[in-house]
């Protein structure tokens, strides 16, 4: 039976903006559980349903045979080269939703997860980017899994004056303010935020020497080298 393509929702117009498949949100997911499976080096369906947020039949399996996506192999699945892509996209949305929701709306573990999992699906490609640029580019989600590179991650790259630097880099007497902090250690994180110190502070270096000092909203604060390390920051470039 050929596929019917009820799984595929086609965004974009055949215009000069280029077509884009968008997967139907449990196929998404299933890519998803694949991806995270292969992160641990596991590739069969056993781990891949451990991995998952949602059940799966061999029916989705067999669909995303059909849209090229996996190959199946008795019971272990790979991804194809379109496959690779597309979930390397879709981890990307999810990661990035989660550095979101873990940020800005201050969920966790469980919470966190099932959030994203709902924001993950209406990322379009522009606000994707929005979003990356606005929490830094970051590297890791908060459970400290890659995130991978976008077109903006990219771009950034190229434009020096626009990169977010970790706080360890910028001088003493200058400010920055806070884009994202990695989470190192959960405790870090937690006496961090409970400081106050979360993205979209000001801080300034106050000193680097004996210990590394930051000020902001009147405290004075001395951080661990590795903390400072951790907290990445726009540099703020005063005039005069
Ligand atoms: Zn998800
Ligand atoms: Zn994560
Ligand atoms: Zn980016």
């Amino acid at each position: 039976m050929p596929h019917t393509g009820n799984h595929i929702h086609l965004t974009g117009q055949t215009g000069n903006r280029k077509e884009t498949n968008m997967l139907h949100e449990k196929l998404e997911e299933i890519m998803e559980a694949i991806w995270c499976a292969a992160e641990q080096e596991e590739t069969s369906i056993d781990s891949i349903r451990k991995n998952c947020s949602v059940d799966f039949t061999e029916n989705d399996l067999t669909d995303l045979e059909n849209l090229g996506m996996i190959i199946i192999n008795k019971d272990n699945i790979l991804f194809s080269k379109n496959g690779n892509a597309s979930a390397q996209e879709i981890i990307r949305r999810h990661r990035l939703a989660e550095v979101l929701v873990s940020s800005i709306l201050k969920l966790k573990d469980a919470a966190m997860e099932e959030v994203a999992c709902k924001v993950e699906h209406s990322l379009v490609p522009e606000v994707e980017d929005s979003i990356c640029t606005l929490l830094g580019h970051p590297e890791l989600c908060p459970d400290g899994k890659p995130i991978p590179k976008g077109r903006c991650c990219k771009r950034n790259l190229r434009e020096v004056s626009n990169v977010v630097v970790s706080l360890t880099d910028i001088k003493p007497g200058k400010k920055g303010k806070i884009t994202y902090i990695k989470p190192g250690s959960h405790s870090n994180m937690h006496q961090l935020l409970s400081i106050g110190l979360q993205p979209g502070i000001i801080v300034t270096v106050h000193r680097k020497s004996p210990a590394f000092c930051i000020k902001f909203e009147n405290t004075e604060l001395a951080l661990d080298q590795e903390i400072a390390k951790n907290i990445f920051v726009w540099e703020i470039k005063e005039d005069g």
